[in-house]
């Protein structure tokens, strides 16, 4: 995860970051410190329609299926103009929880795509685990193919295409999952009844 102010990386359980006093209390100020419920996707403006939204729940349960342990989610609003989404995207990842994910995937294991309808704008956050496996250009690709559907309005598309192109870049990055798998790994003690597939086949 990165400070959402001078985007200084921070380690998991920091919540003040070292270089420029930032710390998440301040966000809890003005976004408010309970635990946020969420849905795989919450569209808070009703914005996707039925088709639209059962379409992405579909592509997030087949990447589900090739990586178990990882999670995608979507939160759509029309946020405050004056909002500043990395900020937003950070408190919201350490204070939501989403409902279908049990102690096993909390949001530590997560890929949280937040669009602001307001600024027709996304950012993407992630766990201090789901991070592990995307490098800063894996999401700076990520961000470039879907922000001109964003901004046209074009949800299903655009979200669509951040789930299809975050299956692609983590079947690429499969060598690094696979020794995280082995025993004494992250992901081998994190769900042992659930192995990994291979991405690959
Ligand atoms: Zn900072």
């Amino acid at each position: 995860m990165y400070c959402p102010s001078c985007e200084h990386r921070l380690v998991a359980g920091q919540d003040r970051c070292d270089l420029c006093g930032f710390h998440m209390g301040k966000l809890d100020a003005r976004y408010g410190s309970q635990i946020m419920a969420m849905d795989q996707i919450s569209d808070t403006t009703h914005f996707l329609r039925i088709h639209d939204r059962d379409h992405l729940l579909d592509s997030m349960d087949a990447f589900e299926v090739q990586f178990p342990q990882l999670y995608p989610a979507i939160y759509i609003a029309e946020l405050p103009a004056e909002t500043k989404l990395p900020e937003f995207a950070t408190w919201l990842i350490n204070r939501a929880r989403v409902s279908v994910l049990d102690e096993l995937r909390p949001s530590e294991n997560t890929y949280l795509f937040v669009i602001d309808l307001t600024s027709r704008s996304m950012t993407i956050t992630c766990g201090y685990f789901a991070e592990q496996f995307v490098s800063e250009n894996d999401l700076r690709e990520l961000l470039e193919d879907a922000s001109p559907y964003i901004a046209a309005g074009d949800l299903r598309e655009g979200l669509g295409k951040l789930i299809e192109n975050l299956r692609l870049i983590l079947r690429r990055n499969y060598r690094l999952l696979l020794k995280s798998m082995k025993p004494g790994g992250p992901l081998a003690t994190r769900d042992p009844g659930k192995p990994l597939m291979d991405p690959t086949e």
